[in-house]
């Protein structure tokens, strides 16, 4: 592969395996891997903490503008801490609850402003592996190699259901399954920068294939993509 910056898009729905798949990709090329979705729950968690109801649009944007969700990124040893009001919060936007006010307040145009931008700054001069739901289309549009990942509900609850169990964490697999079409209906059916696939992107149904196969299949798109 030639030595131009990378830049992939990874868009596709919750559960899809978008973090981890990007984490490997990113260690096997040597280049970043960007969590958007993280920043979006950093923002859900400062309305969380500052008592406001993330589905109050009117409340989250203000607080946005009085810079009370303020939200960076730092990569150490290649790996993101997601900043916010300059307090690492990694481990506290992992939650279901977290991850809930980060959708909310994802459909804000404030918030989606802010961000975008920052993930933009972020992405203009590293070579990374950006993920998310709206990058091939609102993000990074420009990006050579995109990529739009999928899998039926059923297959993306079971990997969630295994991940929660795995970290100590009860849930029944029904809850777990109807908790994720609600955030595919929320991601999906929202005005502003829904989940879609770019028209440029190329579909991959991890559906039927191991992590590793996965992995492959991201990496000989993107080959392709830079080998044009
Ligand atoms: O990917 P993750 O589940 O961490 O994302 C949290 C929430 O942030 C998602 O439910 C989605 O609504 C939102 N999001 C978004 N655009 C992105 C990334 C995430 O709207 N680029």
């Amino acid at each position: 592969m030639n030595r131009e910056p990378l830049l992939i898009a990874l868009d596709g729905p919750v559960g899809a395996g978008k973090s981890s798949l990007a984490d490997e990709v990113a260690r096997r090329l040597g280049i970043l891997h960007l969590d958007t979705g993280a920043m979006y729950r950093a923002v859900g968690l400062a309305a969380l903490r500052a008592g406001i109801d993330p589905r109050n649009e009117e409340a989250v944007c203000a607080l946005v503008a009085a810079g009370g969700a303020r939200v960076d990124v730092r990569f150490e040893g290649g790996r993101q801490t997601t900043l916010l009001g300059g307090e690492a919060v990694d481990d506290f936007i992992r939650t279901q609850q977290a991850g809930s006010a980060g959708s909310a307040v994802s459909r804000y145009a404030c918030v989606r402003g802010y961000l975008v931008e920052r993930q933009q700054q972020l992405a203009r001069s590293l070579s990374m592996i950006v993920d998310g739901r709206d990058i091939g289309t609102v993000v990074l549009p420009e990006a050579k190699a995109k990529i739009f990942l999928s899998a039926s509900p059923e297959v993306r609850a079971q990997r969630r259901w295994r991940q929660l169990l795995a970290s100590g964490t009860q849930a029944t697999l029904q809850d777990v399954l109807a908790e994720l079409i609600s955030r595919d209906r929320q991601d999906s059916e929202r005005a502003l920068n829904p989940l879609r696939q770019a028209e440029d992107a190329v579909p991959l149904d991890t559906g039927a294939l191991s992590f590793d196969e996965s992995v492959e299949a991201i990496l000989t798109i993107v080959r392709k993509a830079y080998d044009k």
